[in-house]
């Protein structure tokens, strides 16, 4: 499936091609390639006839011509292959995410996800120096690209982010094996100096950072020579990522643990995988619904008739609209639309009729409309109120 021939390609005619030149090409070309007139070669001829075979099929027919005009082999129904596609994640929205390790049960993750780019002020509180005490590593943050299809079905993605993580030598203590930080002298440990100032205001007590060890409580003599005293080194990690059905353009998936590492036995930081839906070529999403225009021609719109939709997953869903149906009229196909992250509701695919005008006419047709016209008291046809006054 994966590199497939240009249906006009493979019948050596263009874009424009009428019915009556569509069919003179094919004619041509099944009897050029038929087995049976190929006895020498007649596998390479076989193949060939299935090709131009399945060609004519899809222009013949109009409705799967304009799908294919629209929508190519790598439209919806191409994507993952076509029959095969990527089925396997769907499992994932009702056995969870394995991805996300020990970094917390289902509910956890979900509960933090938010919408919109929600910004990240909260996490600002992570980097609050407590003086002393455990402190959390920094928080990590990853924009992630996905296709329209891969946030509608969910993904599985392997990231390649750089962190600091623990040193493995000093396991975060900075010092060389062997050897210990020692308590400050100048703030006792506590990693503040608290100072009595005298003011015109009278006396003021100031609290300010140990300017000795920096904070820290502890003063490092001989330091770590693999992390040269920083207690964390610098590495590329892979991190796979799950990614939910459902998921929408920023939004943020949070792997709890992720960032970088805490230190004085604080906890790692968290990692934001901030996702990025890129857009489609024929649908948009719509809350939770997945929007489309679905072009018919006239005699569909005016007689009916039951219409293969792409859906989003690269199935079809047969769609019979009925008799005079105007353009612009909106048909739902209920719970074809996104998945919501949180739980198992739907939304729907909601696709909109656009008619078509032929560009061209075969004598034929253009006889059988003049007739048509006549029968509706109209000669010349169509030139009442309009535009043209
Ligand atoms: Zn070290
Ligand atoms: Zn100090």
């Amino acid at each position: 499936m994966a590199n497939k021939r240009d249906y006009y390609e493979i019948l050596g005619v263009n874009k424009n091609v009428t019915d009556d030149e569509l069919k003179k090409a094919y004619r041509k070309l099944a009897k050029k390639y038929h087995p049976d007139a190929n006895p020498d070669n007649k596998e390479e001829a076989e193949e060939k006839f299935k090709e131009v075979s399945e060609a004519y099929e899809v222009l013949s027919d109009p409705q799967k011509r304009r799908m294919y005009d629209q929508f190519g082999h790598d439209g919806p129904q191409g994507f993952g292959g076509g029959t095969g596609g990527p089925g396997g994640y769907y499992s994932y929205t009702s056995s969870g995410f394995d991805g996300f390790g020990d970094f917390g049960d289902l509910g956890d993750i979900f509960s933090s996800f938010f919408g919109g780019g929600a910004g990240f002020g909260g996490r600002a509180g992570n980097r609050q120096r407590a003086a002393n005490g455990p402190r959390k590593g920094r928080d990590l943050q990853y924009n992630l690209d996905i296709t329209f299809e891969e946030s509608y079905l969910g993904v599985k993605k392997e990231i390649t982010i750089n962190r600091n993580e623990e040193c493995k030598t000093c396991h975060g203590t900075k010092a060389k094996p062997g050897t210990h930080a020692v308590t400050c002298k100048a703030c006792g440990g506590k990693g503040t100096v608290t100072q009595t100032v005298s003011t015109i205001l009278g006396q003021m007590q100031t609290t300010k950072t140990c300017s000795v060890c920096h904070g820290e409580g502890t003063i490092v003599e001989e330091k770590c020579p693999d992390c040269k005293g920083k207690g964390t080194v610098s590495r590329n990690v892979k991190i796979e990522v799950n990614i939910p059905a459902g998921i929408a353009h920023g939004q943020t998936v949070v792997l709890k643990g992720e960032g970088e590492a805490g230190s004085k036995g604080g906890v790692n930081g968290d990692l934001y995988i901030v996702v990025s839906v890129r857009n489609h070529k024929i649908f948009k999403r719509q809350g939770e619904n997945v929007i489309c225009n679905i072009p018919i021609t006239f005699t569909q719109a005016t007689l009916g008739a039951t219409l293969e939709i792409p859906m989003v997953d690269g199935q079809k869903e047969s769609y019979k609209i009925p008799e005079a149906t105007q353009p612009g009229t909106k048909f739902v196909i209920k719970n074809k639309g996104f998945k919501m992250v949180n739980n198992n509701w739907r939304g729907d695919f909601i696709f909109t009729v656009s008619v078509e005008i032929p560009k061209r006419l075969t004598a034929e047709q253009r006889e059988l409309l003049t007739k048509l016209a006549k029968t509706m008291n109209e000669q010349p046809p169509v030139r009442k109120k309009g535009i043209f006054g």
